[in-house]
């Protein structure tokens, strides 16, 4: 289960508005246990993939550092990533696959259909190491604002 804020919620949803044509992503701070990604905090990062922005996304391994960093000084760890699909479905696809290396993490998909919001979906990055990790549906829980 992936648990956030209705402000969270709201506010990754926009960012995948504002950013459209191409994709946005971020980084979901708080704490992960027993497959319950709670998350306390959504980061905005810089889309590094300049030549394919509007279906791929990547966060700069310098920026992931410092955001981790500045988490584990408020007590917070990575909980998960996010990022948009602009008119395309709110479902990983085999490049998000391959470069999801956070097992335990939530990855947050959510589709921008002409650039309004529309499907938001969890997956869990499931599994122990890289050679069995997958991607499972987690349920959203938004907590009332
Ligand atoms: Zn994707």
């Amino acid at each position: 289960m992936l648990r956030l804020s209705h402000d969270i919620y709201q506010a990754l949803r926009r960012q995948g508005e504002e950013t459209y044509p191409h994709e946005c992503c971020g980084v979901l701070l708080g704490r992960s246990s027993e497959g319950v990604n709670t998350v306390e905090q959504a980061v905005r990062a810089g889309n590094t993939r300049t030549d394919a922005a509007h279906n791929r996304y990547n966060i700069a391994p310098l920026e992931l550092v410092r955001i981790q960093r500045d988490a584990a000084l408020e007590g917070l760890d990575i909980a998960g990533f996010y990022h948009s699909h602009p008119d395309h479905p709110a479902q990983w696809s085999q490049t998000d696959f391959a470069e999801a290396h956070w097992i335990g993490c939530a990855y947050v998909i959510t589709e921008v259909s002409q650039g309004r919001a529309a499907q938001t979906n969890s997956f869990l990055l499931a599994g122990t190491t890289e050679e069995d990790k997958r991607f499972e549906p987690q349920a959203i829980l938004v907590d009332p604002a």
